[in-house]
């Protein structure tokens, strides 16, 4: 079969495809198996019952279940669900929204790739703008925008999203050491440029992969570049706050007309609602809806029935504050413990957790390759994601290969799951890596 330009560019073996492949066979095979690899939220009972009373409360309501699922939604989402997201976040930030600054998508995933292809690609140039014209003058001229990230690594769902060539540029952080053990990364703002063809910038925050959650200074450093630049910054919020609230430093939401903020319920515990949330100004919300109504009709529209009455009355910070975060914390001190404990002796480094459900882990070692752990771990049933596929966007700015060692050292690894499965897998990790030091 021969596919356009697109069909290869989606079809081609992404590092996502490779993961959600590795997650569904391991799932499938026989034996005991140790998933610290995707990024499933954990099972927490309080939440479970949450949702069942939920489901209990819209069968019991008249025909809200049957009208619920029986018709198309509009494109941009429900009417009720708009406004008390709306609300909410007026009342916890004071921030100025309304419903037309809301839209919804079929999971923040799905946002993103809006986002990404609304925002980079080939793109008209604007008026008195001719610097990287690619296709000279008439018709055909257009400009090749990018999405800037100003640090990497960055989430691996973003890398293969843009449906042209090269769509991410980004750079190297600087690293600054805490302990023995600990490490964090942060902006390098001394050599971040913003040169014409960027046409948004985006972070994660908190970062998928590390944990990492830019601090508020990091924030309106890039608010203000962005500003500068007159281009919009993308703050992936699927962990943060106000809701899934996987936060564990001090930080401040930042929203203006130039921020377009991605939420997710994915992270409360409902991936498979497929519920994003976007925060926008109300033409980039016009533009999402559009689109959602080219390719969805319309959105499911389960997760906003949901959670509706949760964010009307508030019980939906109760809950993220109250059970979401400390799961989270415990979930992660656990798991730092139970690392410091398998691989003590080795040359092991972990991402400060400030937030998310991820450990990102770094072997500063020449024999660790964290693509080959990857490889020996699934011999035994241990799945983690190997570093090198956070670090997309770096050949491109360099326009030179990325010679970054750091990037094969890393790895990343969920703690949200069972602690005694959290620590064995740790375990099978430390003697795997003991092994690959000792050359066998
Ligand atoms: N953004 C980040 C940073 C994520 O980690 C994920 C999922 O893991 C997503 C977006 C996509 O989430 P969903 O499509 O389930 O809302």
């Amino acid at each position: 079969m021969n596919w356009t330009h697109f069909g290869e560019k989606l079809t081609s073996r992404s590092g996502i495809l490779e993961l959600m492949d590795d997650l569904g066979k391991a799932m499938q095979s026989p034996g005991e198996k140790y998933m610290l690899g995707g990024g499933n939220p954990g099972v927490i009972p309080e939440m479970d019952q949450l949702w069942r009373r939920r489901m209990e409360e819209i069968m019991a309501n008249g025909d809200e279940f049957e009208r619920g699922l029986g018709n198309y939604d509009t494109p941009q989402g429900k009417e009720r669900f708009l406004r008390a997201m709306a609300n909410l976040l007026n009342r916890e930030f004071n921030w100025k929204l309304g419903p037309e600054n809301i839209g919804i998508t079929n999971g923040s995933q799905t946002a993103f790739f809006i986002l990404f292809n609304l925002l980079s690609g080939s793109m008209r140039p604007e008026r008195g703008q001719t610097e990287g014209l690619t296709h000279g003058f008439g018709p055909s001229q257009e400009v090749v925008k990018k999405i800037l990230l100003p640090f990497t690594p960055e989430y691996i769902g973003y890398a293969d999203q843009g449906i042209g060539q090269d769509h991410f540029v980004s750079q190297r952080p600087v690293i600054s050491y805490e302990g023995d053990h600990g490490f964090k990364y942060m902006v390098d703002f001394s050599r971040l440029d913003i040169p014409s063809d960027i046409g948004a910038i985006c972070v994660s925050r908190p970062t998928n992969p590390t944990g990492n959650v830019l601090t508020d200074e990091e924030m309106s450093n890039l608010d203000q570049l962005a500003q500068g630049k007159d281009i919009p910054l993308l703050v992936d919020n699927a962990y943060g706050t106000p809701f899934p609230h996987m936060i564990y430093v001090p930080a401040t939401p930042l929203w203006n007309d130039n921020i377009i903020l991605g939420m997710s319920l994915s992270k409360i515990g409902l991936p498979s609602a497929r519920t994003g949330i976007i925060i926008g100004n109300p033409k980039v919300i016009e533009a999402v809806t559009a689109v959602n109504a080219i390719t969805s009709l319309s959105n499911g529209t389960i997760g906003q029935m949901i959670l509706t009455p949760l964010v009307e009355s508030g019980e939906i910070l109760k809950v993220s504050k109250e059970i979401i975060q400390p799961f989270y914390q415990q979930r992660s001190n656990r798991a730092q413990e139970a690392m410091a404990h398998h691989l003590r002796g080795l040359p092991w480094r972990v991402h400060k957790s400030e937030g998310a459900l991820f450990l990102w882990v770094w072997f500063d070692d020449p024999r660790i390759d964290t693509h080959h752990l990857y490889q020996r771990l699934k011999e035994q049933n241990v799945i983690i994601v190997p570093g090198k596929y956070f670090f997309f966007g770096l050949d491109n700015h360099t326009r030179q290969p990325d010679t970054w060692v750091h990037r094969n050292q890393c790895f990343r690894m969920n703690f949200a799951g069972d602690p005694t499965m959290v620590d064995r897998g740790l375990e099978i990790i430390g003697q795997e890596v003991r092994r690959m030091l000792s050359g066998t």
